[in-house]
């Protein structure tokens, strides 16, 4: 039986995150220790581009893991553990957080990511080619931004000087374009 066959039994073909049961694939669980499916998760299409940053966070999604947390497989507590981190913000996640028990192993493992809020030091920015971001840099966009909510289209190749770091969220810069304070995703721009 190979891992994704292993983890489609476990999880009775199922995102183990969320429930759904469209467009599951595996996720391995970074830093791996072994090679084996304890270490993977099946997840739908939905939360892995929310899990990889591709897609913007649906913040009530991840209302699953009110349920999915309770899980009794590590690797899918380190998964819920790491995105409560990442939301804590919201503050229902932060008292989800809270409750969650995670054995000693799990939790260094869930913490291992480097997006650890109490080590903001481990937490870094990079661009889109893997450059390091520092606070103050001018970073350029490296496609067309839909400006949600300012209405206008930020044109790949604008120049965004002077930007600011989202400090618990190593996938956010923050910089003005036409004069408006917005968020950019690390992976459209380039330094
Ligand atoms: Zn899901």
């Amino acid at each position: 039986m190979n891992t994704e066959q292993a983890l489609q039994a476990r999880s009775e073909s199922r995102c183990e995150l969320c429930g759904v049961t469209d467009d599951l694939s595996v996720y391995e669980i970074l830093p791996a220790l072994n090679d084996d499916a304890e270490e993977c998760i099946l997840i739908c299409l939905i939360c892995r581009d929310q899990v990889e940053g591709s897609k913007e966070m649906d913040v009530n999604h991840w209302r699953c893991l009110n349920d999915s947390m309770w899980s009794q497989i590590p690797a899918v507590q380190v998964m819920a553990w790491r995105m409560l981190t990442r939301l804590s913000a919201e503050g229902w996640p932060q008292e989800l957080l809270d409750m969650l028990y995670l054995d000693d192993a799990t939790l260094s493992w869930a913490q291992a990511d480097g997006t650890n809020t109490s080590n903001e030091d481990a937490v870094n920015h990079v661009d889109s080619n893997g450059v390091v971001l520092e606070a103050g840099d001018t970073v350029t966009l490296t496609k067309d931004l839909n400006v949600k909510g300012a209405g206008f289209t930020a044109k790949r190749g604008t120049a965004v000087r002077g930007i600011s770091l989202v400090a618990d969220n190593p996938e956010h810069i923050e910089g003005r374009i036409n004069g408006q304070k917005i968020v950019i995703l690390t992976m459209f721009v380039k330094k």
